[in-house]
């Protein structure tokens, strides 16, 4: 779909802002937007920010005909900081890998991969793919062990003093967000734990005796980073350094070593001069004065760059995450998030929110009310009734330049869906006969019609709702609570059962159920409900349920009883 001046939203206006920055700093090259993700171990759900954002824009600077590059930064070469709990096939003696490059420790054991952040890289690699978002991969273990960064780190010792001096001016003040502001587990122990063992110092590099130095090696007898820079020499480029953990010692050439990196400060405004980022993100703690964006914004114009447009974005946070589904510390992924609902419903939620607003990802209920909301906006998209910033966030939600995301071809309600599958238990035979009962004029001939989202329906009953709240059909009748009802109890289920086989579909039943109680009130069927009338309907669907499943409440009745089959419903509904 091409882009339109009715496109105001947010996307489209940073899509102007990051194409005419890029026409001034770099005519004629590719547009460069960032972003940056550290494998150091499960890949929180809301650090997908960190990419939606720049994918968004990417794709509508590419949907306009202009070549753009989305890089994602592996920060594989970061050093290995602490053993996250709840991670299944690591233990205790993974600590003794801390201090070395993530990409040097093993992967948790049983994994396909050779190391701990190839193990953690995969599953986002893997989401990425399915969410449509096209990005150019860069390993910084590659980078800077293969020599790409050699000048940018010469250059960087070269220039100690004014790197030095910048940094300098912060070291007084109050010390916030350091690393690069991705959302990690939210765990304000962890955080604290960070300050107090120096994580801070470890960002900017620390002065010693001999001087400061930006560039921290990795130990060659050790292989971990607990080096000082004892001496270095501009002409000849020779470094020494010690290692704090084995006192091994030795003096390189930095000019052909490649076992070391620029501290965190350094390293990143380094990349964006070298990559000529004109667009990258970043989180809210990022905004005050002695962050890495706000340092890295002068830093940068040591190597000669600028530093991007950076719009700080919100907190993405989860709504109930059920406790049985964190098997991997509780963390959830992109990966668990596709697997409750469709890449559309996910992208969709990211595009229709301005990066400096937080939103909530439902693994509770919600969801469904959240897949609600999609298909009105769905329906309105075809109707021609949405508003054109609705429109723009559909579009960025369901296809890309690349072309349309694989979407279900018929998308019955996630709620049916979910009620649905719920009571058969995932059956697929009587899953295939209630949903073509849903609307008997044109039935449903495979599931395949209803998939993928049939099957993220089915792993959110499974995974996200507790066992308390699950449907049970009833195998026998109440019989005590059927003969406990008094006449009126019983005429209302006659007119029920009655009325089965004439309003056997979704809209029939829900004329029915609804009918009943005015029915019974000496009301017309099509009558306006009253308050009165409200209560009725209440007290009837409570004892349909009660009857039905043994409950107050549960999926929307005309649902439960297609569900149910007619037949079931009038052995259990007998009076
Ligand atoms: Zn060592």
């Amino acid at each position: 779909m091409a882009q339109s001046s009715t496109e105001t939203d947010w996307v489209s206006r940073f899509a102007d802002e990051v194409i005419a920055e890029a026409e001034r700093r770099a005519p004629g090259k590719p547009v460069v937007v960032a972003s940056g993700l550290s494998p150091s171990g499960p890949i929180h759900l809301g650090n997908l920010r960190e990419v939606m954002t720049p994918h968004l824009v990417a794709d509508e600077i590419r949907r306009r005909g202009i070549e753009v590059r989305h890089l994602i930064s592996w920060d594989d070469y970061d050093r290995y900081r602490k053993v996250p709990a709840g991670v299944p096939g690591i233990d205790e003696s993974w600590a003794q890998h801390i201090g070395k490059p993530l990409t040097a420790v093993p992967a948790p054991a049983g994994s396909a991969y050779p190391n701990w952040a190839e193990h953690f890289k995969a599953a986002m690699v893997e989401a990425l793919a399915e969410l449509g978002v096209e990005y150019d991969p860069i390993s910084q273990t590659e980078q800077y062990t293969s020599g790409v960064y050699r000048e940018q780190v010469l250059f960087a010792m070269k220039h100690r003093g004014d790197i030095d001096a910048i940094l300098d001016q912060y070291r007084t003040k109050q010390k916030p967000g350091g690393k690069k502001p991705q959302q990690k587990q939210v765990d304000e122990a962890e955080l604290e734990a960070a300050e107090g063992s120096g994580a801070a110092a470890e960002d900017d590099g620390s002065s010693s005796e001999s001087g400061y130095f930006p560039y921290k090696p990795y130990c060659a007898s050790c292989g971990k980073d607990f080096t000082t820079v004892t001496s270095y020499d501009d002409e000849t480029t020779e470094l020494t350094y010690v290692c704090a953990e084995d006192q091994f010692t030795e003096t390189v050439k930095l000019s052909e070593f490649n076992r070391g990196k620029l501290v965190w400060k350094v390293d990143w405004p380094m990349r964006w001069a070298f990559e000529g980022v004109i667009f990258e993100p970043s989180g809210v703690d990022h905004s005050s004065p002695g962050s890495s964006f706000q340092v890295g914004g002068q830093i940068v114009h040591i190597f000669g760059g600028e530093q991007p447009i950076g719009p700080m974005y919100a907190f993405v946070g989860i709504s109930g995450m059920a406790k049985m589904s964190s098997s991997k510390g509780g963390v959830p992924t992109p990966a668990d998030a596709l697997k409750i609902m469709e890449p559309q419903l996910l992208r969709w939620l990211y595009a229709r929110r301005r990066p400096n607003q937080s939103f909530k990802i439902a693994f509770d209920q919600e969801i469904q009310r959240l897949y609600d909301e999609w298909d009105k906006l769905e329906s309105k998209v075809t109707d021609g009734s949405v508003l054109p910033a609705d429109a723009a966030a559909h579009t960025r939600a369901v296809r890309t330049a690349a072309g349309e995301l694989p979407r279900t071809p018929r998308p019955m309600p996630y709620r049916t869906l979910a009620s649905v599958v719920d009571i058969t238990a995932g059956h697929d035979e009587q899953t295939l006969r209630i949903l073509s009962d849903l609307d008997p004029t044109t039935p449903l001939t495979s599931l395949d019609e209803v998939r993928p989202r049939l099957d993220r329906a089915e792993n959110w009953i499974t995974t996200q709702v507790p066992a308390d709240q699950r449907t049970l059909v009833r195998e026998d009748a109440d019989t005590e609570l059927l003969s406990s009802l008094d006449a009126e109890g019983r005429e209302s289920l006659r007119l029920l059962v009655d009325g089965l086989d004439s309003h056997w579909s979704l809209d029939g039943l829900t004329t029915l159920v609804y009918g009943v109680p005015k029915v019974m009130a000496g009301l017309e069927p099509d009558a306006k409900p009253t308050p009165e009338l409200k209560v009725a309907q209440r007290t009837f669907f409570a004892l349909l349920y009660r009857l039905l499943v043994t409950r107050e409440t549960g999926p929307r009745l005309p649902t439960l009883l297609l569900a149910v089959g007619a037949d079931r419903v009038r052995k259990l509904l007998a009076a």
